[in-house]
């Protein structure tokens, strides 16, 4: 007989209690979503991750701890799984009954088995590729949602899908969107009291922004809420468009451009006060001046709302942004806690959105709590704690010059998840400090499906160029986690990561915080000291949030590696900074488990074959109108200065064949199935030769490089 140790005892109690609380591995044929309902989804089980955020609180915390500080330096890979994309991968898989509900880009729907990684089912919605071009910041998709025995997911062209959970047929498949308009969805549906909310994007083109609510079993829509005011001579939808109405100045009839604030991600939900939460983005166009020439607050562009979610009524608003001019969406990951702040229990809803700004708020009535800077800023100087509007700088408003403001466009924060660890108090954020340049169009000519900022990206690139030649070059991009304590609103620790554009965070029970970045670096830190206690180099930039979740006594973390995005395909490089892993791009699915001893390989690139350029023939003048047209048209998917971050195929280094099919390509839609559309709406013949002038000018000077290195370094 074996001589029990109290250790021994203790530690097989310990592993007795973690397998009765998680879930076992699927029965042949059963539909593991069958139960799946607002009750379960407001407390999962240990094992299970049921929601976008893990549940409608939207912590991303995992209760399990059989990973932890003591042996996270034994986590390895368990199994992959490819997607056969190159492209942005934002998901959140959710994690039910042992099976894995996991999304990538262009919509695309699996079903594996969360144990081996073994498909059940896949499901492609089949996206028209041409729909990629009314995507501001590539095709991504952030996840499903599961709600008795159905899995919904949002398609990048509008459409809210219904899918059985057992097989991955379409129960029903709905239009969500006005079509004429270049609407989106990449957010993750989310189910309460039986309906399935969902948003849309759009405001970098011409969207006016609104989410809606469908009945789960019939698809019947239940309720819609704009998120900003329509034509002022019809009768507004509801009291709250009345009131946004007065907000805005009807001079440059923003109605017809869209106005903007589309609810492009975040929700979060408290049952207690039957309150959805819902971030709203930025205007439409982007420069107010453009859009509410009269000044205003522009209600409800760049917010946090709170809505009845039985009625689809607004209960109260908080606007992190009044009158955004800057693309300060608020459309960041909203966290619901109950903190002690002042000796009180209070029942919060936290935001760090694009702006800076960390915000608490009291979640039943969006009253401000507290607010403080998380990232290096020059739009404001802080927020008035009476009004809760921020305390602008003079001169932040860009008006009609170039203007540097922090944080960048991108944000100081965006769309990749915070976490919140209930054990230390604090709140985990994927942070970036960064400047935006903003150059103001001179003539802004509003055209439909197209990018309506009111920036000219041709006047940002020169003044990059002139910056750069001026030897004082932007600032570089930087990226952290930062851990804040929400109710000393205060940095704890932070970590630098290898790139600017990284990936959503995970805090686990086990004391961890666990979160990938640029350089295909997924790490693990100790959540109460910033201490990294475990990495692991995955070969392919990481945006995607890690998820926890077990099955038969073992816990996993899964992620998503594939990069891309909005700071993915037109970020400024900046050479001396950027550390950024997409040689391959090619994404993957990477699940980890104690003991894991599977090799990451190295993809090949599916490259293009670098050969010399064909000759120029154009002249001076031609080149530089293809420059102005370039970077107007094409720079938000192929990069400043015709330079791919490897997402999207580099025009510089394309097969020879490209060359003689710009129009083709261009004009002709030749490459539309691809994600390549036909911009005939936007662009003449003699501007894609122009186009094509510029970039094969790109061509020549990077294939120069090559061969002479030294004289290209002079
Ligand atoms: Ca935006």
């Amino acid at each position: 007989m074996r001589a029990f140790t109290l250790a021994a005892l203790f530690a097989a109690a310990c592993l007795s209690v973690t397998a009765a609380a998680v879930t076992a591995a699927p029965a042949q044929g059963t539909n593991p979503a069958a139960d799946v309902d607002g009750a379960r989804i407001a407390h999962p089980a240990a094992g299970e991750w049921l929601d976008n955020g893990r549940s409608y609180f939207e912590q991303r915390f995992s209760p399990l701890k059989q990973i932890n500080t003591a042996n996270v330096k034994d986590l390895g890979v368990a199994w992959e799984y490819r997607t056969y994309s190159t492209r942005a991968l934002e998901g959140s898989p959710v994690v039910v009954g042992g099976v894995m509900y996991v999304t990538a880009a262009w919509s695309k729907v699996w079903a594996l088995d969360a144990k081996t990684g073994k498909e059940i089912w896949a499901y492609d919605p089949q996206v028209p590729g041409a729909w990629g071009r009314y995507a501001c910041c590539d095709v991504p998709n952030r996840g499903v949602a599961v709600w008795k025995g159905a899995v919904y997911v949002g398609t990048l062209d509008g459409r809210l899908v219904k899918l059985d959970a057992a097989n991955g047929k379409p129960v029903w498949d709905i239009n969500t969107i006005d079509r004429k308009r270049a609407y989106t969805i990449t957010g993750a549906p989310r189910i309460v009291d039986g309906l399935v909310v969902i948003g849309n994007g759009g405001s970098e083109f011409d969207a006016r922004g609104y989410i809606s609510a469908y009945h789960a079993d019939t698809g019947k829509l239940a309720w819609r809420f704009y998120t900003v005011p329509g034509d002022p001579r019809k009768k507004p939808e509801n009291p709250a468009m009345a009131a946004a109405m007065k907000t805005w100045s009807p001079a440059s009839r923003w109605w017809k451009m869209g106005g903007g604030g589309s609810p492009w991600d975040s929700m979060s939900y408290d049952p207690a006060l039957d309150l959805l939460y819902v971030g709203t983005g930025n205007g439409a166009p982007w420069d107010r001046n453009d859009r509410s020439p009269g000044g205003g607050d522009n209600l409800y562009l760049s917010s946090i709302l709170a809505i009845h979610a039985k009625t689809g009524q607004l209960a109260w608003y908080y606007q992190t942004t009044p009158g955004d001019t800057w693309d300060f969406d608020s459309t960041s990951h909203m966290i619901l806690a109950d903190l002690t702040i002042d000796g009180r229990l209070r029942h919060v809803l936290i935001q760090a959105p694009k702006n800076g700004f960390f915000y608490v708020l009291d979640r039943a009535t969006g009253k401000l709590i507290s607010a403080k800077p998380f990232a290096v800023m020059n739009w404001a100087t802080g927020i008035d704690p009476k009004t809760g509007k921020p305390i602008e700088n003079p001169g932040a408003r860009y008006k009609d010059k170039v203007t540097v403001v922090m944080p960048q466009e991108t944000g100081g924060h965006n769309w990749q998840p915070m976490a919140f660890s209930p054990e230390t108090g604090l709140v985990y954020i994927p942070a970036m400090d960064g400047a935006a340049i903003f150059a103001p169009s001179e003539k802004f000519v509003w055209k439909p499906r197209a990018w309506n900022t009111g920036n000219d990206f041709a006047a940002v690139s020169k003044a990059v160029m002139a910056a750069i030649q001026s030897g004082k070059p932007p600032p570089p991009s930087t990226g952290y986690i930062k851990a804040w304590d929400p109710v000393a609103q205060k940095e704890v620790w932070h970590q630098q990561l290898g790139g600017n554009w990284n990936g959503g965070l995970l805090a686990t029970a086990g004391g961890l915080v666990f979160g990938g970045g640029a350089d295909g670096i997924f790490a693990a830190y100790n959540a109460k000291t910033g201490e990294k206690l475990w990495s692991i180099d995955l070969k392919t930039g990481i945006l995607a949030p890690p998820v926890s979740y077990a099955v038969d006594g073992q816990q996993y973390i899964a992620l998503l590696a594939g990069w891309g995005g909005a700071g993915g395909l037109a970020s400024l490089k900046d050479p001396t900074t950027a550390v950024v892993r997409t040689g391959t791009n090619q994404g993957r699915l990477f699940v980890f488990k104690l003991g894991g001893k599977q090799q990451v390989a190295a993809l090949q690139p599916e490259g293009n074959p670098n050969v010399e350029p064909p000759p120029q023939t154009a002249d001076a003048a031609t080149i530089a109108k293809g420059f102005d047209a370039f970077h107007r048209n094409c720079t938000v998917c192929h990069g400043f200065f015709a330079e791919s971050d490897g997402v999207l195929p580099d025009l510089r280094t394309v097969p020879p064949e490209i060359w003689s099919q710009y129009d083709n390509i261009v004009l002709g839609g030749a490459l539309a199935d691809g994600g390549m559309a036909s911009f005939k709406d936007l662009l003449k013949k003699d501007d894609v030769t122009a186009i094509r002038a510029y970039v094969l000018d790109r061509a020549h000077a990077l294939w120069d490089a090559k061969k002479h290195p030294q004289k290209a370094a002079k």
